[in-house]
């Protein structure tokens, strides 16, 4: 019985199906590589010394997704598919819409037709908009702020339906906090189109002197240093929760939510210097203006992860900054073209 994986080849699948093959599940990988390189595929072989059998299809093909299922015996699914980019998601939001929803549609009707109901869904922190306090825990109210948190609240309420119209379905929703860092081995990581939007794809790439100085949004926050609080969590981590949610899925039904993060708040100040102690490379910056549509704090409450799933983040900031720096000083181009 193999694990089907969407997205498989990107940031976090690549750290899944690291852990996956390490574990020795079957998995099967479909990416249309909209946001990743086949190469990435290739390092998780090498990495893992496994192969397995991965397809380059888009979800919105439901007849292409179709031949995966019916040459493949699988079981249940991972869904990292999706497109991520916050403002390009308010530039284009009829993409987005398409692409995230109409591409769980057609996924959650194949899982269905071919008797494999069980899906862990990646979710995302930006479910909770602005947080009314901090530590977040599961039952906070949910609302978003753009079209790419919007398609993972829609989705949220579209799995929520489908359990509740049939009880067969097992649907763990992973709300991510910030993922960050790479594979110790230096061999995958976060490959960015173009220059970062987020934090430390940043850092790494000022680290490394791509960039002389990393732009600091804000420093009249209501934090401990004015600047925004994020809970960073390795990515290693956060691919190992993955394993846990479909453990829990292959022996029950019914449909759970699960904040994934550390429950550890670190400031933008904080990651510079973090970095440059885990690395040795000096981190210049300076302070603009805040960046619309930031919050100010966000950080997990994950304590429902390590009672229900049995998880927990092992991996310090030390760990994070380091891998992230190693990575980024090996691919200084990411995986190329
Ligand atoms: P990523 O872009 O690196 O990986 C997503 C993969 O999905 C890419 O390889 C892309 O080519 C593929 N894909 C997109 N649309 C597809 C389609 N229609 N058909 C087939 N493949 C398609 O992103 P990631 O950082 O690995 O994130 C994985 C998931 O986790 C996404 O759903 C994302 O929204 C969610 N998430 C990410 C973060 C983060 O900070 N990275 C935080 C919260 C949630
Ligand atoms: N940030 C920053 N400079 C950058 C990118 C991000 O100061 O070049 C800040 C941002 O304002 C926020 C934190 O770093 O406080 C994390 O931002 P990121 O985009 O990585 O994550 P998100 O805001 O989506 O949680």
């Amino acid at each position: 019985m193999a694990i089907l994986i969407t997205g498989g080849a990107g940031y976090i699948g690549t750290h899944a199906m690291v852990e996956f093959l390490n574990e020795g599940r079957e998995v099967v990988c479909v990416d249309n590589f909209c946001n990743s390189n086949p190469v990435a595929l290739e390092r998780v072989k090498k990495i893992t010394g496994k192969d397995f059998k991965h397809y380059n299809v888009d979800l919105l093909d439901k007849d292409a997704l179709e031949k995966v299922f019916s040459k493949n015996e699988i079981d249940s699914c991972i869904h990292f598919a999706g497109l991520k980019a916050v403002g390009e998601s308010c530039e284009m939001p009829l993409k987005y819409y398409h692409n995230n929803l109409t591409g769980t549609f057609n996924l959650c009707e194949l899982l269905s037709k071919y008797r494999a109901k069980k899906i862990v869904f990646s979710s995302s922190a930006t479910v909770y908009g602005k947080p009314k306090s901090v530590p977040i825990t599961e039952d906070f109210p949910l609302s978003t702020t753009n079209p790419y948190g919007e398609t993972k609240l829609m989705i949220e309420r579209v799995l929520k339906d489908l359990y509740e119209s049939d009880n067969e379905w097992s649907v763990s929703i992973l709300r991510y906090f910030n993922p960050i860092g790479a594979h110790e081995s230096g061999l995958i990581g976060e490959d960015p189109k173009g220059i970062p939007n987020n934090l430390l794809p940043y850092v790494a790439q000022v680290a490394t002197g791509k960039h002389p100085y990393l732009r600091i949004f804000g420093n009249d926050y209501d934090t401990h240093d004015g600047t925004g609080v994020r809970d960073y969590i390795h990515v290693v981590d956060l691919a190992k929760a993955h394993l846990c949610a479909i453990k829990r899925a292959e022996t029950r039904k019914g449909i759970e939510y699960f904040n994934i993060g550390t429950g550890k708040g670190y400031s933008v100040l904080d990651i510079v210097a973090a970095y440059e102690k885990a690395t040795g490379a000096t981190i210049n910056y300076k302070i603009m203006e805040r960046r619309l549509g930031d919050v100010g704090e966000c950080y997990a409450d994950p304590t429902k992860a390590y009672e229900l799933l049995g998880w927990r983040a092992e991996k310090d900031i030390e760990d994070m900054c380091r891998d992230s720096f190693r990575w980024q000083s090996k691919n200084p181009d990411g995986y190329g073209e």
